[in-house]
Order: structure tokens, then C-alpha cells, then sequence
């Protein structure tokens, strides 16, 4: 038995993003009676939240009337959109896909948002607990899920308590809703424990790294979305930038590539350092300044890898669920929408039992399914999935096949034998190097804890992958976390856990899968501001 301190609510919520707020809000609007409290690991609601991000208002529309009049902090109306196609040197204008136009959204910080909606959940009787980090699932005697276990505070590096030690409580609830965002490790845990993937293909991903840019007065114009393709990436590898522009002469820089690339000495934080040595970026960028920056994976397989969302005492939402829209480039519409749909259903059914039909019949499943074929499209290069692209949005996805997705960890080549290039450029803009990068993070973790990164079969990093791939965790980790080292005792990757951003991308990534991502304690790990 466990001597935990057992707190008891009707549903308890983990991850305080737009999914599992929505859920919240909704659960209180329906059911006012209910007991619900919303489990988060950042400081701040909003602090591990980064995203593009330009959204769809009509969840806002329907989830809280009159917001328009008191809208969050950034909330900018989408202008222009562009679409661009960058060389080494020049670019030129596409037409814009139509999942790209953006007439009638909005261009937000995503972190400020969710900030923005938490007062209005508490407003209606919801519990936050900012700086809870839920460390794993409470099970019940007969397997079912009946909470979470908060993660222990005040340990030591070697596990043992500290003076300020608090253990952490268990809370406990009929409904656990996971909406920890892509690739949260509870959700992991949730979908291996009931082989909710046993009928999906495997789950893709991407990586994100954004940067708020402070410009000189007059540069930017309001509202404009440019998306591109092309430089620095060669056409094997999927991806693009975004650059929003915000009011107050700031803009959103953000660069995306799948995780499916196959150089396994390919450097994504690289990639994006590049990107803003083009001609006309860097003329944009010019004399400004970085205000935040960070990085975070995004679920990228849509329909044919959606697991199955419930499992008994537990559902998924939103990124956890991988709901993302890819050709949109967008899931916070989805999220919410998923969300939402989580709260009327618990307030119908009382039990997570139906749920998973009830989503694939809905109408976030329906977008999905539309643009299945387009993701996967890319995995043959940059102009084969535009043309698949192409014929998806033309057919509006009635084409009978669904090309199948494959995970991003077995798409590596080995060293030997392989030579992969890229056309890029000496660079002189700041950051430096990812290390430099992690000071606009702000991030914070008590060096004196257990690492929250686990190799869990460290003799394959010299064994095996030093050779076969040359340890990408040191390529492809943004915050330079992973650092191969060589002294008396021989060789081994050094694990400078601090300055981990939560991007999760080591998780899915390693080509061994032998390095786990599990919380630190609650209240560490990045401080976004308004990513
Ligand atoms: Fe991301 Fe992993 Fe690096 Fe942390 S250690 S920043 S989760 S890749």
C-alpha cells in the first residue's frame, strides 16, 4: 500500500495546453458539479508551450463567447499569405496551398494564449497546479488507470532526499485525460501498456525551433504569413520555415523538418541557423534581436498512425493524440475541437468507454483523413510530395489508397557508404551555437536531481552507434544536451540535463531507442515567453 497523500477529483487533466484547458473549461460549462483540476509541469501555465502558431478561432467561438473583445495578448488577424520557394540566393513565389490560406485566423503566441485561457477556467472552478509535474499513471488493482502519481520534489542526483524533500501526492480520479502534447511519457507509457498503436502505423514526427525577433520600427508588416520550402534543406529532407508577422515590430521565425531524415550526422538546429543566413531573411532580421527561442517536437503521422484514444480510465487529446494537421500546419483548432469533445463526452457517458469511436466519427478525424496522404508523400522527396499534395487536394482525399507511414528512428543510413551534402553557408548571426540558444529558453533545472534523461543501454552509444551512426543525440538534440566525452575511464555520452528545452526529440529519435525521457521535477525545465 502506498503512503501517499491521495487527493480525489472527478477528472483530473494533465498538460494545461490549449486540449486539455479546453476539456476543462468545457467540463465546467456542462456539469458544473464535477471536480476537475488540470496537472502541469511548467512554473507557468504556458512556460513549456511552443508553437507556430497561426489558428482557426472557431473552438475560441464556440468555447468562449465573446472572446473576440478580449482577445489574448498577441492575437494578430491573419493578413497576406505568401508561399516561397528558396534557393541559396533567391526565392520565388507558389501559389499558396490552400490548406495554407489563412483568411479569417489569427496569429498567436500559443504560450500567452494558453496563459490567457487559464484564469478562465479557474473562473469556472477548475484547479491548477502550474509546477506539478505528473510522473507516472496510478493504476488500480485491476489495471485500469485511476490517476496520477506527482513526482517527488527535494531528491538527490543519486535518488536519495534531499532536506527539502516533499513526496508527492497521488491524485485520483475516474477519468485521466492526457493532453501532455507530442510525445508526453505518460501518454507512452498509456498507449504501450494497452497497446492502443496495436492497429495504427507508427507515430512521425518533426522537429520545431521558433525565435521571437524584436525588429527595427517599420520593417514588418502586420499580419503577413510567409511559409517556405526549399534551401537550406535539400529535397530529400521534409520541412520549411515560417515567418509570422506580429504587431509591435516583432516577428515568429520558426523552421520545421521531419524527424524521417536519413543523414544521421544531420544537424536540425543547424538547419534552421542557416535558414536565417538567406539573402532576404537575414535582410529581415538585420539589427534585430532575439527575444525567446526554443524548440519542441510536433506529431506529424495524422490519420493512418491516430492510436486508439481510450483506454480504461483514461483518453488522449489533442498532441497526444496526434491530431495535428500537417498540411495545415496547424493543431490547435484540433486540439481544442478534441478536447471539447473529451469534456461533452464525459459528460454524456461518465467513462472513457466510446470515446475513441466517438472521435474517429467526428469531424477532427474527417480532416485528417482528407489530407492522410500528404505527409507521407514527402518521405520521396520534396517534389514527389508536392505532387502528391497536389492530387490529395484535388481528389479532397477520395483516393482509395492510404500511403503508410514508417517510424522516423529506422529511417537512418549508416555511415559507411553514404555521403550526404549540404550547400550552406558561414554563419554570423546570434545565437552562436545551440548552447547560446538555451539562454533564450530560460530554462532551469536543480542540477541536483535525478537525470530526467535516461540511456537505458549505455554500452550501445560505443558499441554500436558511435560507428554505425555516429551518435546523432549529439546532432540532433537543439540544446546540445547529449556531449560525447573521452577521459581516464574511457569513452561516454555526458548527459547535461540541465539545459534540456522538453522537446522530446531524443525520445523519438535515437536510432536505438535506448534514451527515455521521463519529468523532472515540477516547475524545471524551459520558461517560453510568448512562443
Ligand atoms: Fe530535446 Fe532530448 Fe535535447 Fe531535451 S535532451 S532538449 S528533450 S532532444
Amino acid at each position: 500500500m502506498s503512503d501517499r497523500e491521495i487527493m480525489e477529483y472527478d477528472v483530473v487533466i494533465i498538460g494545461a495546453g490549449p486540449a486539455g484547458l479546453a476539456c476543462a473549461i468545457r467540463l465546467k460549462q456542462l456539469k458544473e458539479e464535477l471536480n476537475v483540476c488540470v496537472i502541469e509541469k511548467a512554473s507557468e501555465i504556458g512556460g513549456h508551450i511552443l508553437s507556430g502558431a497561426v489558428i482557426e478561432p472557431e473552438p475560441l467561438d464556440t468555447l468562449l463567447d465573446g472572446w473576440r473583445d478580449d482577445p489574448p495578448p498577441i492575437c494578430v488577424p491573419a493578413g497576406r499569405d505568401e508561399f516561397l520557394l528558396l534557393s541559396k540566393t533567391g526565392r520565388r513565389k507558389l501559389p499558396t496551398p490552400p490548406q495554407q490560406k489563412n483568411h479569417g485566423n489569427f496569429i498567436v503566441s500559443l504560450g500567452a494564449m494558453c496563459a490567457w485561457m487559464a484564469p478562465k477556467a479557474e473562473a469556472l472552478g477548475v484547479d491548477l497546479f502550474p509546477g506539478f509535474a505528473a510522473a507516472d499513471l496510478s493504476l488500480a488493482e485491476d489495471g485500469s488507470v485511476q490517476g496520477v502519481v506527482i513526482g517527488d520534489m527535494g531528491v538527490d542526483r543519486q535518488g536519495e532526499p534531499k532536506d527539502t524533500y516533499v513526496q508527492g501526492i497521488e491524485i485520483r480520479a475516474p477519468l485521466t485525460v492526457l493532453g501532455e502534447g507530442c510525445r508526453g511519457h505518460l501518454t507512452k507509457r498509456l498507449i504501450a501498456k494497452f497497446k492502443l498503436d496495436a492497429d495504427s502505423d507508427p507515430q512521425t514526427y518533426g522537429i520545431g525551433m521558433k525565435e521571437l525577433w524584436q525588429l527595427p520600427e517599420g520593417r514588418t508588416e502586420k499580419g503577413l504569413i510567409q511559409h517556405t520550402v526549399g534551401w537550406p534543406l535539400p529535397n530529400s529532407i521534409y520541412g520549411g520555415s515560417f515567418i509570422y508577422h506580429l504587431d509591435r515590430d516583432r516577428v515568429a521565425l520558426g523552421f520545421v523538418c521531419g524527424l524521417d531524415y536519413q543523414d544521421p550526422e544531420f544537424s536540425p538546429f543547424e538547419a534552421f541557423q542557416q535558414l536565417k543566413h538567406h539573402p532576404e531573411i537575414k535582410k529581415l532580421l538585420a539589427d534585430g534581436e532575439i527575444l525567446s527561442a526554443g524548440a519542441r517536437a510536433l506529431v506529424e503521422g495524422g490519420y493512418q498512425s491516430l492510436p486508439r484514444v481510450e483506454a480504461p480510465g483514461a483518453m488522449l487529446i489533442g498532441d497526444s493524440a496526434g491530431l495535428l494537421n500537417v498540411p495545415k500546419i496547424k493543431g490547435t483548432h484540433q486540439a481544442m475541437k478534441s478536447g471539447m469533445l473529451a469534456a461533452e463526452h464525459i459528460a454524456e457517458k461518465g467513462s472513457a468507454e466510446g470515446f475513441d469511436a466517438r472521435l474517429r466519427a467526428s469531424p477532427i478525424t474527417a480532416e485528417l483523413k482528407k489530407v492522410r496522404n500528404i505527409r507521407p508523400g514527402f518521405q520521396k522527396g520534396l517534389w514527389r510530395g508536392m505532387f502528391t499534395a497536389a492530387v490529395e487536394t484535388v481528389t479532397l482525399g477520395k483516393l482509395p489508397r492510404t500511403l503508410p507511414n514508417h517510424a522516423d528512428h529506422e529511417q537512418y543510413r549508416k555511415l559507411n557508404g553514404h555521403n550526404f551534402s549540404y550547400d550552406w553557408v558561414e554563419r554570423d548571426l546570434p545565437p552562436r551555437d545551440r548552447l547560446a540558444s538555451v539562454y533564450f529558453a530560460s530554462t532551469d533545472h536543480d542540477e541536483d536531481q535525478p537525470i530526467h534523461l535516461k540511456i537505458i543501454e549505455p554500452d550501445v552509444c560505443f558499441d554500436r552507434c558511435e560507428e554505425e551512426y555516429g551518435n546523432p543525440c549529439t546532432k540532433f538534440c537543439p540544446a546540445s544536451v547529449y556531449e560525447k566525452v573521452e577521459d581516464e575511464n574511457g569513452k561516454r555520452i555526458q548527459v547535461n540535463a540541465a539545459n534540456c528545452v522538453h522537446c522530446k526529440t531524443c525520445d523519438i529519435a535515437d536510432p536505438y531507442q535506448v534514451i527515455e525521457w521521463v519529468t523532472p521535477e515540477g516547475g524545471a525545465g524551459p520558461n517560453y515567453r510568448n512562443l
